[in-house]
Order: structure tokens, then sequence, then C-alpha cells
């Protein structure tokens, strides 16, 4: 099945990784991406799995220490700063651009065309053309729709399949180690911290960022604070800008009104422990994203293909939003290289990775059901969604097990390390 083309929509992670495997199987790959440069000056912390390094290795990107910070412990601190509950665990933290610019380094750049947003995709009996919003169109042998949670594919060929807000926020922000005070350095920044305030969950941990100008790797403490907003009567709000315009895909992180950064930073005074109430107080960006789910019922749609964001989200406690997206692009290369046919290759795909999301979007919603409770009255709530254990929520959240190896064997999957 050599000499095929592909059209990659989507040039973040998703895209990347689907369009190297590609390559790698001796397609023809392009990839389109409706931004107009490198994403890597966004993004934030997130934690790693041995599956997602094995797949950077297998399309030749060095895995070096800078990759990211190993942690020996996960703690609890309470109100007062003190140590509550400990957990040793051992987890490799990194940060978003510092996987996305190896991948991106990686692919070559005449591969890749910026400011092509696609608009629609017409499918005809064995191949796919792409049109973009210049009036281009592109044809290829199979379209793979990397183009997240707000795909335009999705939205085309599956219109049902919505993203759903889980009843929460989060909170993030990155500080770099030289801004944090020595008090605060020696509490945090050797682990992972967890803040259970009632109804609220924060963690945080250090991560490896790297300065684009300088391309020298500094350190920085990245915190994630979940916090329980009311659809209705509170988070269209928290999205409104100065000037009164409401954001309602979510606010860009320098619109957020001055009188809302203030209130958050008042509550984390009031709820979190002094060291992490600091740290919020000294990130320059402080931002929020709401939270949601989403899982799609089918994943291929003739030669077009939905992977990574654009196919399922499980809510960021299960921690593996991107190695998932690393091997649904594995899986894709392998039904691809293994079947007698691109049709037996996408039947394939497509059990194989909706088992999967499925697992992981479920697993998403039981961590995340105490928080999601908080907007109910009391009697209603299940026990899950009263009942929050210290103990368990430091050994699930974000763990770096996460359930990925048990879902791929439950999947059926094809690329079990
Ligand atoms: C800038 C950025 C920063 C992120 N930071 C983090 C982080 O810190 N931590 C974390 O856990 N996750 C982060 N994510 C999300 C993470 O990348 C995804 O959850 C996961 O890796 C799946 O990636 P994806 O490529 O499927 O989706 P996404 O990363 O959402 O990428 C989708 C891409 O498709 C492009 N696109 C959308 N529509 C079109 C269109 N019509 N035509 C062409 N292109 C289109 C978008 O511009 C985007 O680049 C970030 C995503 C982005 C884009």
């Amino acid at each position: 099945m050599s000499s095929r083309r592909a059209l990659v929509i989507g040039g973040s992670l998703g895209g990347l990784f689907a369009a190297h495997m590609l390559r790698r199987i001796g397609w023809d790959v392009q990839l389109f991406e409706r931004s107009g440069d490198d994403l890597a000056t966004r993004g934030a912390g997130i934690g790693t799995h041995a599956e997602l390094f094995a797949v950077m290795q297998e399309i030749g990107v060095p895995i070096d220490a800078n990759l990211g910070i190993a942690l020996q412990e996960r703690v609890c601190l309470d109100r007062d700063g003190e140590v509550s509950h400990r957990l040793p665990m051992v987890q490799t933290m990194s940060a978003w651009a510092r996987i996305y610019r190896p991948l991106k380094d990686a692919f070559p750049a005449e591969r890749t065309r910026f400011n092509a947003r696609l608009t629609a995709v017409e499918c005809k009996d064995g191949g796919v053309t792409a049109c973009f919003a210049d009036g281009t169109r592109e044809e290829g042998d199979l379209l793979i729709g990397a183009d997240g949670i707000r795909s335009t594919l999705r939205e085309q060929l599956l219109p049902a399949a919505q993203p759903r807000y889980a009843g929460y926020v989060a909170w993030r922000g990155l500080v770099p180690e030289s801004d944090m005070s020595p008090a605060s350095h020696a509490a945090l920044f050797h682990r992972y911290t967890f803040c259970l305030p009632d109804g609220e969950v924060l963690l945080a941990y250090p991560v490896p960022v790297v300065d684009d100008a300088t391309q020298t790797t500094h350190r920085a403490m990245n915190f994630v604070w979940y916090r329980p907003v009311d659809p209705i009567t509170e988070l269209p709000d928290l999205c409104t800008d100065e000037t009164g315009h409401q954001h309602a895909q979510g606010i860009p992180p320098p619109l957020i009104r001055r009188d809302v950064l203030a209130a958050t930073r008042a509550s984390a005074d009031r709820l979190l422990a002094p060291q992490i109430a600091e740290t919020i107080h000294r990130t320059k960006q402080l931002f929020f994203q709401p939270i949601f789910d989403l899982e799609s019922p089918q994943l291929t749609f003739g030669r077009v293909v939905l992977l990574g964001d654009a196919a399922f989200v499980a809510r960021p406690h299960v921690g593996a939003g991107i190695t998932k997206t690393a091997l649904d692009a594995k899986a894709l290369a392998t039904a691809l290289d293994t079947s007698a046919t691109i049709e037996a290759a996408l039947a394939r795909y497509d059990v194989e990775r909706r088992r999967f999301g499925q697992g992981l979007v479920a697993r998403g919603r039981r961590l995340g059901a105490y928080l999601e409770g908080q907007l109910k009255p009391i009697a209603q709530r299940s026990v899950a969604e009263s009942h929050q254990d210290p103990m368990t929520v430091m050994r699930e959240m974000g763990a770096p097990h996460a359930g990925v190896r048990e879902l791929s064997a439950a999947a059926g999957s094809s690329v079990q390390p």
C-alpha cells in the first residue's frame, strides 16, 4: 500500500503524530493547519506515559533528559501548607511544547501548509477532496481529521456528536522557578502537589520549558485548579471580556477581565495552601479552560478518519490525551500497513480506537464525578459525587498508569507496548 496520498487536517500533536507515522509506512503526506504559524508558544504542562515516548522514539525523536522532570512522590497540602497525605509515585512531567517542538522540527517544512483552513470534505469512491477557505482543493486517497475538539470534519460528518460541558473549569498557569520564593520552591518544586478544598481540586507540578528565542531549557511550576462553574448562571459571565463581548467557545487568556482574575486570586488566598496561593499570585498569565468531554459513535466515513481530540476527548484528570493521540496515530499506521485494503484497515481502526476512546472518557467522568456533582443538590448526588477521598484522588488523578495498558488490551489494540 505504498505511494498513497494522505491529507492530514490539523498541525497540532494529532496531525503531527499521524503525518510522521504514515510517512514511515511509505505514504505521501501533506499537512494542513489553519493557524498562521508555529503553535509552540502556547500550551502548558502535561503528564507522560511510556507509550507516548515509545511512539516518539519510533518516529525518531530523541528522548533526552530535557523532555521531562522525574518526580518520586505526591503530597496533599492542607490550608496551612502542611503535608496531610503522602504517596510515593514515580512520574515524568513534561510540557506541551516539549512534545510539539521536536515533532514539528522533524517533519519536512515543505509538507506543511499553514493558513490552510479546511471548510468541507467531498467523499468519492476510493478517495477524498478537501476544500479550503482560500478556495483551493486537494485530492487524496485518505483524509485524516486531526482538527481538535471543535473539528470541522466531525461537524460535517457527525453533527450530533458535540462536546459536553463537565460542570467545572480548570484555572491554569506557569511560573518560572526563578520567580518563586525560596520557601514555595522548597515546598513544591520536587514533587506533585494536591490541595483539596471542599468541592475543588488543585494539582501542581514542575515542568521543563524551552525559551524559543535562546533555545535554552528552564523549569517552571505548572498548576491546574478545577472549580465548579454553573453553565447558566456563572460561565457566561466568566467568558465575558472588559468590552462586554461574550466568548462562547472559551475566552482568550489576555481578554479575561481583571475583576475575574482578582476574585480567583482572592479565592486562592482563602482556600489553598499559602505556597500555592503565592504561586498563583506570581503567575503572569492566569487563564481558565471550561472542561468538556466528547464521544464519537463512529470514527471512519469512507476515506475520512477522525483522530485525537476530533474523535474523543477525555477530561484532563486522566492525563492521557496526548498519549491517546499518539496511540491513535500508531494504530492507524499499523492497520494501514498490515491490512489487505484501506477499507479493511479503517474498519479495524474504527473498532479498536472507539473502544479505547470510550474507556478513556468513562475513566475521566469517573475521576471528575466529585467535581461535577457540586452543581447538584446534596440529596441528588451519588456516592462518587459526594465523597472525595484524598488518597484516592492522589492515586488516580493524572496517574502515570492512567489505565492506558488495560484499555489497550480491552480494545484488542494492535499497538500494545
Ligand atoms: C496550542 C495548543 C496548546 C495545547 N496545550 C495543551 C497542554 O498544555 N496540555 C494538554 O494536555 N493539552 C494541550 N493541548 C491539547 C492537546 O494537544 C490535545 O488534547 C491532544 O494532544 C490532541 O491533539 P489534537 O491534535 O487531536 O487536537 P488539538 O491539539 O486541539 O489540535 C487541533 C489542530 O487543528 C487545527 N484546526 C482546527 N480546525 C481546523 C481546520 N478547519 N482546518 C485546519 N486546521 C484546523 C487547530 O488549529 C489545531 O492546531 C493544546 C492544544 C493546542 C492546539
